[in-house]
C-alpha cells in the first residue's frame, strides 16, 4: 500500500492536537527514535520517522490516529526503545507516537490489589510505588529499569519470575486502547474474572503495537514477598543441569520464583565482565535458582530443599545467597550476560526460542553442532524454568564480515527449524517485530497467519499501525 507524505499541513494538525512543543521534526529527536536494542541492527542503521509526537491523553492519541488514518500515514508507537525485535522502528517513516508524556501512575488501589497506570511509566517505578504499600508487580522483564509498562503490554513481556508468577498477560486486568481509526476502547477493569464476550483485552496484549495504541493499563498486584534467597548451582554439563529442573518442580514439589540457565561461555564472560571471582574451572552449565516467600522459616525450608534437590541432581557446588548483597552479586552474573557478550563479541544475533523444558539439552546439542558447521560461537542462556532460551550467535573476530552476513540467515533458519521440530516456537517473549517476520511467515501455521491478517485488516483497514511488524500485508 502507498502511504501519504507527512506534509507541513499534517505537522500543523499534530501541533494543534498535542501542542507545538510536543511535536518534533528535528534530526536529534527523530534520530533518538530511530533504533531499538535489536542486536542485528548495524551500528549505522537508522529508521528515521518524519515526525515525533508526544500526546498527553487518550483523546489526543485518538485525534492523532484519526489524522494519520485520514492521510494514510504510518504510525509507530514507542516506549522505552529496549525492544529486541525491531518493534519500535519506524520502517516506513511517518509518525512516531512517543509515550513520554503518558507517564503517570494514576492509582495504587490497595483494596483491589491493582495499579492503574499510563503506558510511559518505567516498569521498575511501578514496583517501587507498589512496594510502599506492601505490594508487588511480578510480571516484569529483566529490562525492568529501562523498559516501559506499555512496551511490556505490547510485547507480552516475560522475565526471570515467569516460572512461578507468569508473564505480563497474567496481570493485565484492564486496558484503554485507541484503535487506528480513532475509537477509544475500555476493556476489562479491576476485575479478577471476566467472561463477558470475546477476550478483546487479551487480543491487544502481545500485539506489538499493530492493532492499537495502549493509553491506560490496570495491572493486578501481589503481596510483596519480603524474603528471598538465590542459589547458584554449578554443573558439569547442560544435560545434568536441565535434568535438575523437573527433579525440583515435578518430583520435588518446589516451584522456585526463578530457574535461570547459563552455559559455560556466558557464565565465564559475565564473571570476567564483572570481575567476579566465582569458580569457573570445570563448569559446563549453571543454574540460578531463586526461592521467595513471606515466612522466613518456610523460606529456610525451601532453600534447604532446593539445595538438596540440586545436589542430588548432580550439582558439584552450590552457593547460597541469602542477603540482599550476595543475592545481587549472583543475579548480576545473569543480568550482565547481554552486556558482557556485547563487549567481547559485538557482532551477534540473539534469539528467543521456547521449547518444552525437557528439550533444552537437545537445543544445547544442536547449538554445538551448529558451531562446528558454521564456524561461529553459539552462546546460550535463558529461563530454564519455562523453556525460553536466548541462543546468541557470535561472529568470531577472524571471520570476514561478508562471510558472517552470508551465514547469519542460514544459522537462524537452522535454529528455528530445530526449534519447531522439538515442538517449540521462535519467540517466547521478545516478539516477532521486523526481525523475525520472514521466519514467522514460513513457520506459523498458514491458517493462523491468515486469521491474524484478517483481524489486522478489520481493526486497521489502512494498515497505518506499526506496518511491517509481525507480518506484511
Ligand atoms: C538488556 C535487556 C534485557 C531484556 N530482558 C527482557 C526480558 O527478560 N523479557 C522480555 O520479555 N524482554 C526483555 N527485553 C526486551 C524489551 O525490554 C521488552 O520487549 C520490553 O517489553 C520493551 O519495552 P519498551 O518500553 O522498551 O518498548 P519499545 O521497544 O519502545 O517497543 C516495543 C513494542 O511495543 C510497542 N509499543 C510501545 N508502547 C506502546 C503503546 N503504548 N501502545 C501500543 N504499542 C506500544 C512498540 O510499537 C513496539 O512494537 C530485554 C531488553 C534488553 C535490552
Amino acid at each position: 500500500m502507498g502511504y501519504g507524505a507527512v506534509t507541513e499541513k499534517i505537522i500543523l494538525e499534530l501541533a494543534e492536537i498535542a501542542g507545538a512543543s510536543h511535536v518534533w521534526t528535528t534530526e536529534e529527536k527523530r534520530e533518538a527514535c530511530s533504533r531499538d536494542e535489536t542486536t542485528t541492527l548495524r551500528p549505522e542503521e537508522r529508521f528515521m520517522p518524519d515526525v515525533v509526537v508526544a500526546p498527553s491523553s487518550a483523546r489526543e492519541v485518538s485525534e492523532i490516529l484519526q489524522t494519520a488514518n485520514k492521510y494514510k500515514i504510518p504510525v509507530t508507537p514507542r516506549g522505552g526503545g529496549t525492544g529486541l525485535s525491531g518493534g519500535a522502528l519506524a520502517l516506513r517513516g511517518g509518525i512516531v507516537i512517543s509515550d513520554e508524556r503518558l507517564n503517570r501512575i494514576i492509582e495504587i488501589d490497595e483494596e483491589n490489589m491493582a495499579v492503574v497506570t499510563e503506558p510511559g511509566v518505567i516498569t521498575s517505578e511501578i514496583n517501587a510505588a507498589a512496594a510502599e504499600k506492601g505490594l508487588a508487580y511480578t510480571g516484569y522483564p529483566m529490562s525492568v529499569l529501562s523498559c516501559h509498562i506499555g512496551g511490556n503490554v505490547a510485547e507480552n513481556a516475560g522475565g526471570g519470575n515467569a516460572v512461578k508468577y507468569g508473564v505480563t498477560m497474567r496481570y493485565v486486568l484492564g486496558l484503554e486502547v485507541v484503535l487506528p481509526t480513532g475509537e477509544i476502547l475500555t476493556l476489562g477493569g479491576k476485575l479478577m474474572k471476566d467472561v463477558s464476550g470475546y477476550s478483546l483485552k487479551e487480543l491487544f496484549v502481545g500485539s506489538e503495537g499493530t492493532l492499537g495504541y495502549v493509553t491506560k493499563i490496570i495491572l493486578r498486584l501481589q503481596p510483596l514477598m519480603r524474603n528471598r534467597a538465590a542459589l547458584l548451582a554449578l554443573f558439569a554439563d547442560t544435560a545434568g543441569a536441565i535434568a535438575a529442573v523437573p527433579r525440583m518442580m515435578a518430583r520435588g514439589g518446589l516451584i522456585p520464583s526463578s530457574i535461570e540457565y547459563i552455559d559455560a561461555y556466558c557464565y565465564v564472560k559475565a564473571c570476567e565482565f564483572l570481575n567476579e571471582e566465582l569458580p569457573t574451572e570445570g563448569v559446563g552449565a549453571v543454574l540460578l535458582v531463586e526461592v521467595d516467600g513471606s515466612d522466613q522459616d518456610a523460606l529456610d525450608n525451601d532453600i534447604e530443599r532446593a539445595g538438596e534437590l540440586l545436589k542430588a541432581g548432580g550439582a558439584s557446588e552450590i552457593y547460597v545467597a541469602d542477603t540482599r548483597f550476595t543475592r545481587e552479586r549472583i543475579w548480576a552474573v545473569r543480568r550482565n550476560i547481554d552486556e558482557a557478550l556485547r563487549v567481547t563479541d559485538p557482532v551477534q544475533t540473539d534469539e528467543d526460542i521456547v521449547v518444552p523444558i525437557s528439550k533444552i539439552p537437545d537445543i544445547a546439542r544442536g547449538l554445538k553442532e551448529m558451531e562446528r558447521r558454521f564456524g561461529v560461537r553459539a552462546a546460550n542462556f535463558g529461563h530454564a524454568g519455562d523453556g525460553n532460551l536466548h541462543p546468541t550467535f557470535l561472529k568470531p573476530t577472524d571471520m570476514m564480515m561478508e562471510r558472517w552476513q552470508s551465514v547469519e540467515t542460514e544459522i537462524e533458519w537452522e535454529l528455528f527449524r530445530m526449534t519447531a521440530e522439538l515442538g517449540g516456537v521462535i519467540s517466547g517473549e521478545h516478539g516477532i517485530g521486523s526481525k523475525r517476520k520472514k521466519y514467522f511467515a514460513e513457520l506459523c501455521p498458514r491458517e493462523n497467519l491468515e486469521l491474524m491478517k484478517k483481524i489486522k485488516k478489520a481493526l486497521d483497514p489502512n494498515n497505518i499501525m506499526n506496518p511491517g511488524k509481525i507480518f506484511d500485508l
